[in-house]
């Protein structure tokens, strides 16, 4: 892990070198290879803070949910995104109704029953308290997901999903927010705002109520939080459209703005110039190395090994010699090799007496980005095979003055990648 820190006496000063740590970010992704890294709002969780920044990579395994909107530019994790929900509202608001569902307890089961979609359901989600096991209750739209991070930063508390829900004497099942005696935190998310006649738990086994009209049917004063998760298709908070996309992706990379938690912790200082003692204010960068090497073998990479981009790669150019026996290419190998290692290129030389075979699925795995053969029967036609790892050329290319071609190829791979890095501000 890489990280950095920064100290500043205002905010506007943190501000502005945050700006500039995120473009620094943008562009080492970008000379890393993996431009297409996008820069997300996050959760600062346990970090404390307000503004904060990963940095992901898309790809359908990453363990990280991110939203956003292809219409305005928006971005963030799921674990930050607001979620908004439109309802359209019945023009009649039906009476509550008490009716036998028998067995079905799910959404899905009690839909089926009652030919409702999950969308006119209100269910109940019981979580437990990390601490001392009390009982939360979320409600929600039948259709969303709490969003565990959000209920956990509104509690102020761990959380996880309850495991003996008897226990708290709530009627699994059928659980509902009319009529119900519980000691447990009972929450109202924002997506049950403007729904009519939904159905939803009577507090008792084996009936469900029909006709819930949230604002009609809770006391006066609920609140509606904001608990559950973005979802695909769904209504952008910046734009207002119904653009929403989620992807998955790896996190290589996060910044955060952290205010004065850890100098006032630590009791940090300096002396302001009125000679006031004050605690800095501060920001921390940090990239997880490993992890983005890995990310960008996920990201370059075909069934035979890496593709490494030129920037990062271990070696820039791998001299293949088949057949070293050869005393002739031998000489022509050595001397490449040093003339390129002379003129600055790193470059790996494989001498074994392997077969071509063996020779080619290594340097395949090894990922080197140009690859000089150098073998007897293209050295009796004065040439050397140069050839992409990404299969973007292969070509013969005349002994004389190969190096200079080598050095061109390196030259061309490198400038490839650093036009699609970002200005510096
Ligand atoms: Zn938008």
């Amino acid at each position: 892990m890489k990280d950095a820190y920064s100290f500043h006496t205002t905010q506007e000063d943190l501000d502005k070198y945050y700006e500039r740590a995120y473009r620094a970010y943008e562009r080492i992704y970008a000379r890393a290879g993996v431009p297409e890294v996008i820069a997300v709002k996050s959760d600062s969780g346990m970090m404390g803070g307000k503004v904060s920044h990963e940095f992901m990579l898309l790809t359908e395994i990453g363990e990280d949910t991110i939203v956003f909107c292809p219409e305005c530019g928006f971005r963030a994790n799921m674990e930050a995104c607001e979620a908004i929900t439109e309802n359209k509202a019945d023009a009649e608001l039906l009476p509550l109704t008490e009716v036998f569902t028998g067995e079905a307890k799910t959404i899905e089961e009690v839909g089926k029953l009652l030919d409702m979609s999950a969308e006119k359901s209100c269910k109940a989600v019981v979580y437990q308290r990390n601490s001392d096991d009390s009982y939360v209750l979320v409600f929600c739209r039948g259709d969303r997901e709490v969003n565990e991070t959000k209920l956990t930063n509104y509690i102020k508390s761990e959380i996880h999903p309850a495991i003996d829900v008897e226990n708290a004497n709530l009627a699994a099942g059928n659980i509902g927010p009319v009529g119900l005696e519980t000691k447990a935190t009972v929450l109202f998310d924002r997506s049950l705002v403007g729904a009519t006649n939904l159905v939803c738990g009577a507090n008792k086994a084996e009936y469900h109520l029909t006709g819930f009209n949230p604002e009609r049917d809770l006391p006066e004063g609920t609140q509606f939080i904001d608990l559950t998760k973005a979802v695909e298709g769904g209504v952008c908070p910046v734009c207002g459209k119904h653009t929403l996309q989620v992807r998955r992706g790896i996190e290589v990379g996060n910044i955060f703005q952290l205010g004065r938690r850890y100098t006032e912790a630590m009791g940090m200082t300096y002396d302001a110039e009125n000679g006031e003692r004050k605690n800095p204010i501060m920001g921390c960068y940090g990239i997880g190395v490993g992890r983005l090497i890995a990310s960008v073998c996920e990201a370059r990479h075909d069934d035979y090994g890496p593709i490494w981009p030129i920037t990062i790669a271990p070696w820039q150019v791998e001299i293949c010699a088949l057949r070293i026996d050869d005393p002739t290419v031998r000489e022509a190998a050595e001397k490449l090799y040093a003339e390129l290692e002379n003129a600055g290129a790193e470059v790996l030389f494989d001498d074994r007496a392997v077969s071509a075979g063996v020779m080619f699925s290594d340097a395949d795995l090894l990922g080197a980005p140009i690859r000089v053969v150098i073998s007897p029967k293209a050295l009796g036609r004065g040439c050397f095979e140069l050839a992409a790892r990404d299969k973007s050329f292969r070509e013969d290319i005349p002994t004389e003055g190969a190096k200079e071609t080598v050095l061109n190829k390196i030259r061309e791979l490198t400038e490839a990648i650093n036009a699609k890095v970002p200005e510096r501000i």
